[in-house]
């Protein structure tokens, strides 16, 4: 049988793979771009997009993104299970947006700037050694690199490493697209929920037509995640509206250290890269999308190994990853949870920061720091207190 042969095959077209073939492309090199589905394609998500994911979309896609923007808010309220702690209006953008349309707009994106697609045909293996891949209609096709961003369940990872995340870490999501034209008032803001499910949070999420309404968390700790979420949705619109549960797995924070082996690289949720407290995806997709093409890029140039550069590069990412989670455990945890939500309720600041973290203004060691400072004051202030 004969194999097709590219300089770099990309696994998936969600935004790491749209964004690694992007850069690739745009620099001449001979890309084929597969995934399972035909596009436009559903993928469960919130869809909030932060500056984060804005300040690394404009790098990569160098376009505007307003034709596939829903929605844009500038603030954000805060909620422990029904009652509002805080709301903070005209502060900060965020971005909403259908995942239908948006994977859609990256993966024409790429498209354009030269890469070959071939949709509705999903990788069955990876050989390893030979850099070979085995596609569901039975071809093969080899590249020198292969750039693994085929998502959560991704069968890249699971041909260098036999399972594609680990059981223990894997954060889990349920999601409702809440029709508006079933009474339901749309929000002006996105809108969080503390206490609705252990070890995450659930959400609201203003669109065009719908609201997206989920609870994401740890699935480990929360066995039952059906009946939690059903009891946030009777809480928050005072019955389980009329519209399909979907779930999927959201890979907090367990990244892939080294993310591949040789010259396939791990990227975006193939590599475990979901922000561990958060749990957002899109921004680290892209960016480690974009730092994977820009390794092979340098290595063709240099001769240097591509893993090496692109761990340089990677490290960037997960730096920040190990502070939050660290962090999780001085926000998750039942009374650590109750304080922080005390806290929100009470000072506008530490709201206000949330918010930063959210928009990528403010990077998860600074925030950390924050949330130590301020939990050995309250210490501090309660041994005074006490003498
Ligand atoms: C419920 C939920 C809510 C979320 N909300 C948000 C949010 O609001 N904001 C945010 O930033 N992040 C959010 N995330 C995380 C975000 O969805 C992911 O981090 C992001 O989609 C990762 O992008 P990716 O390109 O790595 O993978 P994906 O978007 O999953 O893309 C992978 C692609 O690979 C293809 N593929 C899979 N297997 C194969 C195969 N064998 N062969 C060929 N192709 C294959 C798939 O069809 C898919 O197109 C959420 C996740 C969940 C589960």
């Amino acid at each position: 049988m004969s194999t097709n042969k590219f300089d770099v095959i990309v696994v998936g077209g969600g935004p790491a793979g749209s964004a690694a073939a992007r850069t690739l492309s745009t620099a001449g090199i001979k890309v084929c771009l597969l995934d399972k589905e035909n596009f436009p394609r559903e993928k469960l998500c919130g869809g909030l997009l932060t500056m984060r994911s804005k300040k690394i979309y404009d790098q990569v896609f160098q376009t505007s993104w307003d034709p596939v923007i829903e929605k844009v808010s500038r603030g954000v309220s805060f909620f422990s299970k029904d009652s509002m702690l805080r709301s903070l209006r005209d502060y900060k953008d965020l971005f909403s947006i259908q995942r239908r349309n948006f994977d859609h707009f990256l993966l024409r994106l790429a498209a354009d700037a030269g890469t070959e697609l071939r949709l509705g045909l999903a990788v069955k293996n990876v050989d390893c050694s030979s850099n070979i891949l085995q596609l569901s209609d039975g071809t093969e096709l080899s590249a020198k690199h292969i750039i693994g961003a085929d998502g959560v369940n991704s069968r890249v990872a699971r041909s260098l490493y036999g399972q594609p995340f680990n059981n223990k870490w894997i954060g889990f999501g349920l999601e409702m697209e809440v029709p508006l034209k079933d009474g339901f008032e749309n929000i002006p803001d996105p809108e969080i929920y503390f206490g609705v499910v252990k070890y995450g949070y659930g959400w609201v999420f203003p669109k065009k037509d719908t609201m997206t309404a989920g609870i994401g968390g740890l699935l480990s700790k929360n066995p039952d995640m059906r009946q939690e979420f059903e009891t946030f949705l009777k809480a928050r619109f005072g019955r389980v509206p009329n519209a399909g549960i979907k779930g999927c797995f959201i890979p907090t924070g367990d990244y892939r250290m080294p993310p591949g082996r040789k010259n396939i690289l791990l990227c975006g949720d193939a590599a475990n890269l979901a922000e561990p407290i958060t749990g957002e995806g899109i921004s680290f997709a892209m960016q480690s999308g974009h730092y994977a093409a820009l390794s092979v890029i340098e290595s063709n140039r240099t001769g240097k190994s591509v893993m090496e550069l692109y761990l340089k590069r990677y490290r960037e990412i997960t730096n920040a990853f190990d502070y939050s989670r660290k962090l999780r455990y001085l926000v998750f945890p039942g009374p650590c949870e109750r304080a922080l939500t005390r806290s929100l309720s009470k000072t506008e600041s530490l709201a206000k920061k949330h918010m930063d973290l959210m928009a990528g203004d403010l990077e998860y060691p600074e925030y950390f720091r924050h949330i130590i400072w301020r939990t050995c004051k309250k210490i501090l202030k309660k041994i005074i207190g006490e003498q």
